[in-house]
C-alpha cells in the first residue's frame, strides 16, 4: 500500500514536471511523506479532513513568488494535528495554511519552525490561518515555542494562538550569527489569546531576538494583532533587537508590557491598550537608544513601576549587553495615557541602574490618573536629561516645565476612545483617526475561542451538591461538585485525588471531622482546585513518612490551581498542612479564619522549587484572621532566581494570631503585606529580597517575646527596601 502510493506519486511528478502544479490530497502519514518528498513550484499537499496523530512534518522545497509550495487542509480547520506533531520548513516560497494543532505537544523545540535544522531555514515563506490551541507539554517547566521564525521575509498572519501554559514564548524571531539577522518578519492579523501566568521567566507572547545579537536590526513588524489576557509574565512583546515596529495592535486586559528590552531604533506606534483597571496591565517600557513611542492610546492600565503605562528606565553605565543600556534620544510624543495607575520616569533606579535617561523628548502627551491613583507621574531618578514640552496632566498633580496641570473635559468618540472636548486641545494625545484593531479582522473565522479563563470560572461555578453522612463513600468524589458533610467523623485511609474543582463543606460548620489515616488527605492533580469550609482535620492517626494534609501533584502540571480554606481547624499534623511540589503553580492559596495547632512542619510549605530559573509555587498567598498555635513554621514561601520577569509571588498576612510558633519566612516575594497580626513567643517574620523591585509592608503588628521583623537584601546595594512601622511590644 505504502510503496504503491509512493510509486504513483513519483510517476505523477515525472508526468507533470515542474511546469504544471499538482494538488495532492493525502489521507495517511505515509501518503503525506511520499507526496512531500520533492515538491515543485505551485504544488499543494493537502491533508484530508480528520485527525493526524504524531505528524512530524518536514516541508522542504523552493517555490516561486507566483508559484509557492503549499501545505494545507482539505477544508480549513478540518485537518487536525494531535499528539507529538510539528512542522519544520526550509526553502523559499513555502506556505502552511488552515491547519489546527491541539491535544498534544511538539516533540521538539517548536510546533512550527521556519527551519529544518541548524543549516537550513525558510525565506519568503508564510504561515497563515493556523490554529494552535493549548498544544502544551504537560511539564510546565519544559520549554518550547509555538512558532519559531528563522530566515528572512517570512510572514505569520491570521492565525489563532491560545492557552500556552508551559515555558517558552508563543512566538519567537530567532537571530543567530549563522542565519539571516535582517529578518523582516511580518507578524500580522493574529489573535493571541489567553496565556495564564507561567510562574517564571519564559512566558512571553512574542520575543524578537536575544541580547547576544541585539546590536543589529531585525526589521520585524508586529502589526494589526489582538492580544487578549496575555498574562504569562511581565513581557508581552519582548523586543531584543533593533529596527522593529510594533504598531496598530490591540492589547486587551493583558498583564505585562511591550518592552524595548535590547536593541535600538524601535518604533511603537498607533497601538491601543485597554487595561480595564486590572492589576499589572502595562503599556510600554523603554530601554536603549532612539526608541520612538508615538500616537498610542492607553486606558485603564493598572500596572506600576516596570509595568507602568509608560516606564522609561534608568540604565547601567557601560552596561553589559544583557543588562540595561541607558535610554538616549528617545521620543515619546502624542500618546494618551488615560486613567492609568502610573507613569514612571527613571524606573528601576538603583546603584547599578544609576544612569538617568538622556537627550529624550516627551512631547504632546495627555495623561490622566486612575481614580485611586496617587503619584501618577512618578520620577524615580533625575529627569534633567529629558525635555518635556506641551504635555498635559489632567486633574491634579504637580506642574513642571512642559507639563501643564489642567482640568480637561473628555468625551468618548465613535472609535470608542476618549478625547478632550476642548478644540484647543485637539493636538494633544493620540489622534482621532486611530482605529482599534477589531477581533473580527484577526485570526480565523472558523475557530471559536475556549478562553483559558474558563478554568477559573468553573472553579467558581456552583456544582452539584452531594450530601454525605459518616460511613458514606467519601472516597469516590464526583467531578466538579460540592460535598456537604453531616456531623460526625470520617476516616480517610487513602489520599483523596482531586482532579477537578471540588468544595467540601461541614454542615453545620465545625461539625464534620476528617481523620487522616494515610500520609496525605488531599492530592491535587492537574485540573484540580479545592475549597474546604468549616471542616476539622485531625492528624493524630496519620501514617507514613512525609505527611501533608494537602499535597500538589508528584508530576508537574499545567493548570493553575486554587486552594481555599475557610474556617478550617487542623490539629496534630506530624508534617505539613499544605505542601507544594516542583512544577505546579497556584493561582491563589487563601486561608481565612480557622485554627492550625500542633503542626510539626509548616502550615504553608511553599519552598519546593530549587534552581535559578525563578520558578515559584503560587501567584498569591493570602492569610486572614487565622490562628496558629505550636506550629513549626507558619509560612515558608520562596522564589529563586534573579530575573525580573514575574509579578508574583504576592503574600498577605492580616489579622492573624501566632503563638509559640516558628517563622513566617519569605524569600524572593515581590509584594508582601503583613499588617495587624499578633505574634506571641514566636520566631516572627523574616523577609529576604532577592530580585526585582519588591514591595514589602510590615505595619501595625503586635509582638510579645518575639523578635522584630527582619528584612534583608541579597543583591540590592542599599538599605533594605521595606515599610516597617508600628511593630511593637504589646497585645
Ligand atoms: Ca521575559
Amino acid at each position: 500500500m505504502h510503496l504503491s502510493i509512493m510509486l504513483l506519486a513519483t510517476a505523477a511528478l515525472v508526468q507533470a514536471g515542474a511546469a504544471s502544479a499538482r494538488r495532492t490530497l493525502v489521507h495517511t502519514l505515509p501518503e503525506l511523506m511520499a507526496a512531500i518528498v520533492t515538491p515543485a513550484p505551485g504544488d499543494a499537499i493537502v491533508l484530508a479532513d480528520g485527525e493526524w496523530r504524531d505528524a512530524d512534518i518536514v516541508l522542504r522545497g523552493d517555490g516561486e513568488a507566483t508559484a509557492p509550495i503549499t501545505l494545507t487542509a482539505e477544508h480549513p480547520g478540518k485537518a487536525i494535528l494531535v499528539g507529538a506533531s510539528r512542522i519544520r520548513m526550509a526553502g523559499r516560497y513555502l506556505i502552511v495554511s488552515d491547519l489546527v494543532f491541539r491535544d498534544g505537544h511538539t516533540p521538539g523545540d517548536a510546533v512550527i519552525a521556519f527551519r529544518t535544522d541548524t543549516k537550513h531555514w525558510a525565506d519568503h515563506s508564510r504561515v497563515t490561518g493556523v490554529v494552535i490551541d493549548r498544544f502544551n507539554n504537560p511539564d510546565r517547566r519544559a520549554e518550547d515555542h509555538w512558532v519559531s521564525i528563522y530566515g528572512s521575509h517570512n510572514r505569520i498572519d491570521h492565525a489563532h494562538f491560545e492557552g500556552k501554559a508551559n515555558a517558552g514564548a508563543m512566538m519567537i524571531v530567532v537571530r543567530q550569527k549563522s542565519m539571516p539577522l535582517d529578518n523582516r518578519a511580518r507578524i500580522d492579523h493574529n489573535y493571541f489569546g489567553p496565556r495564564p501566568p507561567l510562574g517564571s521567566n519564559g512566558g512571553e507572547t512574542i520575543r524578537i531576538g536575544t541580547s547576544e545579537e541585539s546590536a543589529s536590526d531585525s526589521h520585524t513588524v508586529v502589526e494589526d494583532n489582538v492580544f487578549e489576557h496575555c498574562d504569562g509574565e511581565v513581557e508581552i512583546v519582548s523586543v531584543k533587537s533593533g529596527g522593529n515596529s510594533v504598531r496598530r495592535n490591540l492589547f486587551l486586559q493583558s498583564q505585562g508590557s511591550v518592552v524595548l528590552r535590547h536593541g535600538n531604533g524601535n518604533v511603537v506606534k498607533d497601538n491601543v491598550f485597554l487595561g480595564g483597571g486590572q492589576p499589572h496591565t502595562g503599556g510600554i517600557r523603554i530601554i536603549n537608544e532612539r526608541q520612538v513611542v508615538r500616537n498610542n492610546y492607553l486606558e485603564g492600565m493598572g500596572g506600576v513601576d516596570f509595568t507602568s503605562a509608560l516606564a522609561v528606565m534608568n540604565g547601567v553605565p557601560r552596561s553589559p549587553v544583557n543588562r540595561y543600556m541607558p535610554v538616549r534620544r528617545a521620543l515619546i510624543e502624542r500618546n494618551s495615557f488615560l486613567a492609568v495607575a502610573q507613569i514612571t520616569i527613571g524606573a528601576g533606579a538603583d546603584r547599578e541602574r544609576s544612569q538617568p535617561p538622556l537627550d529624550t523628548r516627551i512631547v504632546g502627551n495627555l495623561m490622566t490618573a486612575a481614580k485611586d491613583a496617587t503619584d501618577v507621574l512618578r520620577f524615580d531618578a533625575d529627569a534633567g536629561g529629558i525635555t518635556f514640552a506641551g504635555n498635559v496632566l489632567a486633574g491634579s498633580g504637580a506642574a513642571r516645565d512642559g507639563i501643564a496641570v489642567l482640568k480637561v473635559g473628555m468625551r468618548r468618540a465613535a472609535n470608542g476612545l476618549l478625547y478632550p472636548t476642548d478644540p484647543a486641545l485637539a493636538a494633544l494625545g493620540a489622534s482621532r483617526t486611530l482605529t482599534p484593531t477589531r477581533r473580527e479582522d484577526v485570526g480565523v473565522r472558523w475557530y471559536g475561542t475556549r478562553s483559558a479563563t474558563a478554568d477559573a470560572r468553573i472553579a467558581d461555578a456552583p456544582g452539584k451538591v452531594v450530601r454525605i453522612k459518616p460511613g458514606g463513600a467519601i472516597a469516590s468524589l464526583p467531578r466538579a461538585t460540592v460535598v456537604e458533610l453531616a456531623r460526625g467523623t470520617y476516616d480517610i485511609a487513602a489520599p483523596l485525588i482531586v482532579a477537578a474543582p471540588l468544595t467540601i463543606r461541614s454542615v453545620p460548620a465545625g461539625a464534620a471531622t476528617l481523620r487522616l489515616r494515610a500520609s496525605t488527605l488531599f492530592q491535587l492533580e492537574d485540573g484540580g482546585s479545592l475549597t474546604l469550609e468549616g471542616v476539622r482535620i485531625d492528624g493524630r492517626g496519620a501514617v507514613g513518612d512525609e505527611i501533608a494534609v494537602i499535597r500538589t501533584s508528584a508530576r508537574p502540571t499545567l493548570g493553575n490551581y486554587r486552594l481555599r480554606l475557610a474556617g478550617v481547624s487542623v490539629n496534630d499534623i506530624a508534617g505539613d498542612v499544605i505542601a507544594t511540589t516542583p512544577g505546579t503553580l497556584a493561582g491563589a492559596i487563601t486561608l481565612t479564619d480557622g485554627r492550625y495547632a500542633d503542626v510539626k512542619g509548616a502550615v504553608l510549605a511553599l519552598a519546593a522549587e530549587h534552581g535559578r530559573q525563578g520558578w515559584y509555587p503560587a501567584e498569591q498567598v493570602t492569610i486572614a484572621g487565622a490562628e496558629f498555635d505550636r506550629v513549626g513554621t507558619v509560612v515558608d514561601l520562596r522564589r529563586g532566581g534573579t530575573d525580573e520577569s514575574t509579578f508574583g509571588p504576592r503574600f498577605s498576612l492580616t489579622g492573624a494570631t501566632i503563638r509559640s510558633s516558628g517563622p513566617v519566612r519569605l524569600s524572593g516575594v515581590q509584594e508582601a503585606s503583613i499588617t495587624g497580626n499578633r505574634f506571641v513567643d514566636s520566631a516572627g517574620v523574616t523577609v529576604e529580597h532577592t530580585v526585582g523591585n519588591p514591595h514589602t509592608r510590615i505595619v501595625g503588628n503586635r509582638l510579645r517575646a518575639t523578635p522584630a521583623p527582619q528584612v534583608r537584601e541579597t543583591s540590592y546595594m542599599g538599605a533594605p527596601r521595606a515599610i516597617l512601622s508600628d511593630n511593637r511590644e504589646g497585645l
